[in-house]
């Protein structure tokens, strides 16, 4: 009974490898066509932030979606961490740095002021070219760096400081700023961002999605908070979902909310409409 027992077991772990496989296999072919073709396969979405002292929109994240006619929506986190091992996160970043930095323009010509914030992976950190090219971009629409807000994974960081470290000197000397995303997810401290040329740190959703409810998550949430104050950090809190954990972060003194409370990711078009008939437009 156990020898067959085993070997099920034996057969359904390959089966999930072989399934695993597959995937990967068919995400990385997929993406490279889709990087290469004029099918719109590749799209930016934006998700508002709002200042909880004005209350009105002061950023938006821009978040890369992708639909594909064989897989159907791909999630990002599968496919960005796929396109890291496949080499192909270059060619991907310098999609979503075109369309965001376009679609900037586009902002600001509409008279909006609000800035947008755009998500690097680890190794975008250390690629000289990749960075060269933002500020070509952004040069060539006429727009300074200060417009734009670059989010990078706390873990990233820990991993290789050193380069990723001198680079973003580089880049805070030009006008960029740098904000820690998912931050309580990783292992560093915020003392240790103290020696970083960061502004801003975005907690994680998984510490603010049940908020209102969850005494484990509040104790966290306090903590980071009153430490960001004293080392004069920005607060955005991601994942706010309700009222009531709204509440919360505004009367603690968080700087900045992000969730679906406020609004989901929405394509441009959809978002010029919220934002004529939002309460926190600008
Ligand atoms: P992230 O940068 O931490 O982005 C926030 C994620 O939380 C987004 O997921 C957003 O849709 C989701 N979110 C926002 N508010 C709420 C909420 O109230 N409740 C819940 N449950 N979720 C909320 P998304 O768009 O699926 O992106 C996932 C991750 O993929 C991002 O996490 C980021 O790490 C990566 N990613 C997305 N777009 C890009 C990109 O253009 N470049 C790179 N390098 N990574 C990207
Ligand atoms: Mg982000
Ligand atoms: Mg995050
Ligand atoms: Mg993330």
């Amino acid at each position: 009974d156990e020898a067959i027992h085993s070997d099920s077991w034996c057969v359904r772990y390959k089966a999930d490898l072989e399934d695993k496989y597959t995937r990967r296999l068919s995400i990385t072919t997929e993406l490279k066509r889709a990087l290469i073709s004029q099918q719109n396969e590749l799209s930016m979405v934006y998700q508002p932030k709002i200042d909880l002292q004005t209350m009105k929109v002061c950023s938006m994240e821009a978040l890369i979606r992708w639909n594909n006619s064989v897989l159907g929506f791909v999630p990002p986190d599968e496919f960005i961490t796929i396109a890291e091992q496949a080499g192909l996160i270059e060619q991907v970043t310098s999609w979503v740095m075109k369309q965001t930095i376009s679609d900037l323009a586009y902002f600001r010509e509409k008279g909006y002021g609000f800035t947008v914030a755009m998500n690097l992976s680890t190794q975008d950190i250390q690629n000289k070219v990749l960075l060269t090219k933002l500020v070509s971009l952004l040069t060539e629409e006429g727009l300074s760096p200060e417009a734009l807000e670059l989010e990078i994974t706390e873990s990233d960081l820990v991993a290789d400081a050193s380069l990723a470290i001198e680079n973003l000197n580089e880049l805070t000397a030009r006008g960029f700023h740098f904000a820690i995303d998912d931050f309580g997810t990783g292992y560093s401290s915020l003392a240790y961002l103290k020696n970083l040329p960061v502004k801003t740190i975005k907690i994680d959703k998984s510490f603010i999605l049940s908020l209102a409810s969850d005494e484990n998550d509040q104790q966290i949430v306090r903590t980071v908070l009153s430490l960001a104050n004293v080392f004069n950090l920005k607060v955005v809190a991601e994942g706010v979902e309700d009222a009531a954990s709204l509440d919360i972060l505004k009367e603690w003194g968080c700087d900045i909310v992000q969730g679906y409370y406020i609004s989901r990711p929405l394509s441009c078009a959809d978002l010029e409409s919220w934002l004529q008939n939002t309460p926190f437009g600008e």
